[in-house]
């Protein structure tokens, strides 16, 4: 059975691009930020939208390859693919971007797309033993506030940052809450409408419209949940390369084999919304001090991944985990080798890209998996 709720969310995304071309119409500024990296509460402390931008579909691909290697991660080619063609709408809204220097193909593509928005691009210390990564990480959310004021005139206060702080934390402690409910098996959400669900709060244009609908879809999962059948397929969390909407064959392949994709480590999942921002800190501290701990695997070492999802996979009795590799994400990939051997579960990695052409092999390989874990 499916929430009807679920029906906002299905529209989530075209929908908020109306509300906020409306919005800029009427003067809005809107700042727009690709990872999960990005503060974005330092953005709506401004007073500008912060927008997720799309990087999730095949579509303008092509394009960007006449300007990039072809042999580079889909998404870095999807995002800089919609940034030339003008067919994301957030892009084409956006007065400026905030992006960052994850991987080296993350930021070797953000020089290119300088010369078509203003940019901040943040530097992003990779390495999690770096003494001074905390200054470091609040030397560049200052100098992002800088540019912020510089590019879009507009003025961060530590009161304004201090109420984002406040919004952003309660949205994730309610966004758990959601996930927690795949607890209940069988899952009362399927992994494809939560990734819906988590993937829209970036690009929602109403923060509360958006949040009283998440708190009615959670009012319907527990009836579902109490009303369902006790058929129960393979528990699978999903990790590894960011899968967003319009990318999301894998989830699609597990679900159809009869799986249960109960949640996603990934940043499309619960990776950005484990940890909150400390509240009774300098709230530039403690920004720094949330967002230096995302574990994304450009960080090294990246341990806190390996911990995060081994919790994960004890806290909602997962019997496999997916790990989905990027084409060309090498960091990703060699990870994938590590966390095979971290993880207390059956494990298999898949890697792809964002065409249709290898689904029949991808279930082949979720396939075995299920065998492997009935036997
Ligand atoms: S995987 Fe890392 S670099 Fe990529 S979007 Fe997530 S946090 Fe950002
Ligand atoms: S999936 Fe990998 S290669 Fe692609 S942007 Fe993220 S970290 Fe970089």
């Amino acid at each position: 059975m499916r929430a009807k709720t679920m029906e906002y969310f299905d529209s989530l995304i075209a929908e908020s691009a109306i509300k906020i071309k409306e919005e800029k119409e009427k003067g809005k500024k809107v700042m727009g930020y690709y990872c999960v990296f990005s503060p974005v509460e330092l953005i709506e402390a401004s007073g500008a939208f912060s927008v997720g931008l799309c990087a999730t579909k095949q579509e303008p691909i092509a394009e960007a390859e006449k300007h990039l290697p072809r042999n580079l991660c889909p998404l870095i080619k999807s995002s800089y693919g919609f940034a030339i063609t003008d067919k994301c709408p957030y892009f084409f809204f956006a007065d400026a971007v905030m992006a960052e220097t994850t991987c080296d193909g993350k930021k070797k593509m953000y020089e290119l797309m300088a010369d078509i928005k203003p940019m901040v691009v943040l530097d992003i210390p990779n390495s999690s033993v770096y003494r001074k990564r905390k200054e470091h990480w609040m030397e560049e959310i200052h100098r992002a506030k800088d540019f912020i004021k510089d590019e879009l005139g507009l003025e961060v206060t530590e009161s304004s940052l201090k109420e984002k702080i406040k919004e952003h934390n309660e949205e994730r402690k309610l966004l758990m809450e959601l996930v927690e409910l795949n607890k209940f098996n069988p899952t009362p959400i399927s992994g494809a409408d939560l990734l819906k669900v988590l993937w829209g709060r970036q690009f929602k244009a109403d923060r509360e419209e958006y949040i009283a609908k998440v708190k009615i879809l959670m009012e319907e999962l527990k009836e579902i949940s109490l009303k369902s059948d006790k058929v129960k397929g393979p528990r699978v969390l999903v990790t590894g390369s960011p899968t967003g909407v319009g990318q999301e064959k894998v989830i699609n392949v597990i679900e159809n084999l009869g799986g249960q994709v109960v949640l996603q480590e990934a940043c499309s999942g619960v990776k950005g919304l484990v940890d909150l921002v400390d509240e009774d800190k300098n709230p530039y501290e403690a920004l720094a001090e949330k967002y230096m701990d995302i574990p994304c695997s450009c960080t090294s070492p990246n341990t806190r991944r390996f911990e995060l999802t081994n919790n994960l996979v004890k806290e909602y009795e997962i019997d496999a985990v997916v790990d989905i590799t990027l084409q060309a994400c090498h960091t990703y990939n060699i990870e994938s080798y590590q966390l095979k051997k971290e993880v207390d579960a059956p494990f298999i990695q898949i890697e792809t890209d964002y065409s249709e052409s290898d689904v029949e092999q991808i279930k082949l390989r979720v396939s075995s998996l299920f065998e492997l874990i009935n036997e």
